[in-house]
């Protein structure tokens, strides 16, 4: 999948997620901070991909993007794991914690879990594609939606363009305008500077 379909899905999930378990309250900093984890969870997986837009706006990605997609076995391979998610978890959260200090007023618990958010739903999306997804590395079998591969997507073609997106969105949009009530409250009474 490209990387806005990627975007609009960690931001969908992340929608669902505070739906179901709405926060008690949460400060603006952490809003935007977790936004901003949720969209870098989103497309952290494609880190071992060296045409990534994560490695592409780094200047001499493309190159340090090869460097380390060889390290992490290749496209669609650790990152692109449970396992995968387990140390980028951990290594988040370390990241939180050490920054904690400079961003007093931010719930790093939150902000965490908007990362993995993203991440989870960078994998689940995958593996609608005709790659598939190795859910269970060390095992290698690379896991699909549905079973058969060639009634799977490929990236970055029309049905992913205009099917797939244009559906997420539609979600989105669905699940704010059926949980208004929620979403309204959780920015009038919980939302505080
Ligand atoms: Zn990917």
């Amino acid at each position: 999948m490209t990387a806005r379909t990627h975007d609009v899905a960690a931001l969908t999930f992340l929608m669902f997620a505070v739906i179901v378990t709405p926060p008690a309250g949460m400060t603006v900093a952490t809003a935007f901070a977790a936004l901003l984890a949720n969209q870098l969870g989103g497309i952290a997986p494609d880190i071992d991909q060296p045409t990534a837009p994560f490695w592409r706006n780094l200047p001499v990605g493309r190159y340090l993007g090869r460097v380390f997609g060889a390290l992490i076995g290749g496209h669609r391979f650790l990152s692109h794991s449970l396992l995968g998610v387990g140390l980028f978890a951990v290594a988040v959260w370390v990241l939180l914690e050490f920054l904690q200090p400079i961003m007093p007023r931010v719930d790093i618990g939150f902000v965490w879990w908007a990362f993995v958010i993203g991440m989870v739903s960078h994998l689940v999306m995958d593996s609608f594609t005709k790659e598939g997804v190795p859910f269970l590395l060390p095992i290698p079998y690379k896991f699909g939606f549905p079973p058969v591969r060639s009634w799977r997507l490929t990236t970055g073609k029309a049905i992913e363009m205009y099917v797939v997106l244009p559906l997420l969105i539609i979600v989105a949009v669905w699940l704010a305008s059926t949980h208004y009530g929620v979403l309204a409250q959780l920015i009038e009474n919980k939302l505080v500077d």
